[in-house]
């Protein structure tokens, strides 16, 4: 058996695995980094940058198919066709390209990248397993679990033919007539609305009460209307019962208990994920769980010494920005500086037509937790870039303490209000007041606009309303 011994290991290439063993080669860490698929996990090759890429290409169509129709801008094109089969390549290029860089910022590092599925020994040994060769036992004194997350399968409908995750959703053969979204958070949204532009009869079926249910109805509006827009059928209060024993269709109950049958060509499921605790020994080290998260303390420390978890593993958000600033703390608190993980906002966002983000307290979170606050609202509707971008509807909310005007969270509804999520992210993390926001000059005509003019209003003298 093949052996080798290392400082750190790293079991995991996903955004958490891959950015812990960069900053520890760059740190003079001697790292490796075992992973059984692609470098880039979930996040590269079959989450967050596909289906960013997708819902673009289907942007793109869809505008191409509304000039195609007459546009007030006065462009007019041919009813626009699309080689869906060409799209997914270009897809995967995008990918490819950013799982290639990873390899090479991980060989720049000095990381030992080592293909193979990683089964634990101990704490302190892990033998991967790789087809057709002799398992390679590799030691180490600290050992970092990175294994990410997979999509949940509803045990009455597994994955398979007609029923689809999004990883076979990036990567579809052709455009399917009839698409059946179950579960309408946001890789079902984003997915579902980006498959209703490329051509498919979408409907959404959503156990809860409304679409996005973890943001605030005020929020999502605009996202329903929109989706109303492009023909998307939405089921809230429905379950999904499973497929139709007659056909191609998809069986629900809705909350009178009336049942009825949706056609379909293809089912998506996307009703959450798991994070991936079995299979490769975790149990052997016995150390304590957070339900079906690994537990780890704002170190990412697990309950054993020198075991330490980041990323979906650890638990909600379950999102790569989080996994990144996890991996790249653990890797620093390793070479021996002082670090904790107490980031004042995560932002959230669901890169739907329009985009919703999220950061910090909502008004509603903020009075739960006793916090008297003030909270405003600024609209696209009288923001002149969003009005030339066809951008009216939405809105920046901004929301801060009422004592001392500190800023403790921002929402918003729109056109890439994504690119506007780094400016609320940095006001939160840095102090800012609705004072400092209000006061510092925002380009014009931006978007941006909407978040001066928010924390204006919030102080009682917005300009532009
Ligand atoms: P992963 O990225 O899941 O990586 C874990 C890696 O570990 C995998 O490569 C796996 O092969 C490997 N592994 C597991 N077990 C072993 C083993 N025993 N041996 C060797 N290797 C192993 N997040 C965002 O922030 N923004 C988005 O826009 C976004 N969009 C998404 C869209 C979709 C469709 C999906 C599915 C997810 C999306 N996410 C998004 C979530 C994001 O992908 C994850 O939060 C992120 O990838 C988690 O990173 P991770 O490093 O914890 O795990």
């Amino acid at each position: 058996m093949n052996q080798h011994t290392t400082t750190l290991l790293v079991i995991g290439g996903g955004p958490g695995g891959y950015i812990a063993a960069i900053r520890a080669g760059q740190l003079g860490i001697p790292t490796t980094l075992v992973e059984a698929a692609e470098l880039g996990g979930t996040c590269l090759n079959v989450g967050c940058i596909p289906s960013k890429a997708l819902i673009h290409a289907a942007e793109e169509f869809d505008k191409a198919s509304h000039y195609a129709s007459g546009s007030a801008l006065g462009i007019s094109v041919q009813a626009p066709r699309i080689d869906i089969g060409q799209t997914v390549l270009w897809k995967d290029g995008i990918v490819g390209r950013l799982t290639g860089g990873v390899a090479a910022l991980l060989k720049k590092s000095g990381v030992r990248v080592v293909k193979g599925w990683a089964n634990i020994v101990d704490g302190k040994t892990v033998e991967v397993i790789r087809d057709g060769e002799s398992p390679q036992r590799i030691g180490c004194e600290h050992l970092l679990l990175a294994t990410g997350s997979h999509a949940t399968e509803l045990p009455f409908m597994p994955f398979g033919g007609m029923v689809i995750s999004a990883t076979e959703a990036l990567s579809p053969k052709t455009v399917p007539g009839k698409l059946v979204v179950v579960g309408a958070g946001y890789i079902g949204l984003e997915l579902g609305i980006a498959y209703a532009k490329l051509g498919a009869q979408v409907d959404v079926v959503e156990a809860q009460e409304r679409i996005l249910p973890a943001y605030d109805a005020e929020l999502t509006r605009p996202v329903a209307h929109a989706l109303k827009g492009l023909g998307v059928e939405t089921h809230p209060g429905c379950s999904v019962l499973g497929l139709d024993p007659e056909g191609a269709a998809v069986r629900i109950r809705n909350a009178a208990g009336e049942e009825s049958a949706l056609a379909a060509d293809q089912v998506l499921v996307a009703v959450g994920r798991r994070p991936n605790t079995r299979g490769f020994g975790l149990e052997k080290l016995r150390i304590d769980m957070d339900g079906h998260f690994i537990k780890v303390d704002d170190q990412c420390r697990t309950s054993m010494r020198d075991v330490w978890a980041i990323g979906d593993v650890t638990g909600e958000p379950m999102l790569a920005h989080r996994a990144m600033a996890q991996g790249e703390m653990v890797a620093e608190i390793i070479s021996g500086k002082r670090r904790h993980f107490t980031p004042a906002a995560i932002a959230a966002v669901c890169f739907t037509d329009p985009e919703v983000v999220v950061v910090g307290a909502t008004p509603q979170l903020a009075r739960a937790q006793g916090v008297a606050c003030v909270d405003a609202v600024f609209p696209f509707a009288a923001n002149g870039r969003a009005m030339s971008l066809e951008a009216k509807d939405g809105f920046v909310r901004v929301v801060a303490r009422s004592d001392n005007h500190l800023i403790v969270g921002w929402q918003a509804v729109g056109k890439a209000v994504s690119e506007l999520s780094a400016a609320f992210a940095q006001s939160i993390e840095m102090g800012a007041t609705l004072e400092d926001v209000a006061g510092t000059i925002h380009a014009h005509p931006t978007l941006g606009e909407a978040i001066q003019e928010a924390a204006l209003r919030a102080l009682g003298h917005a300009l532009h309303i």
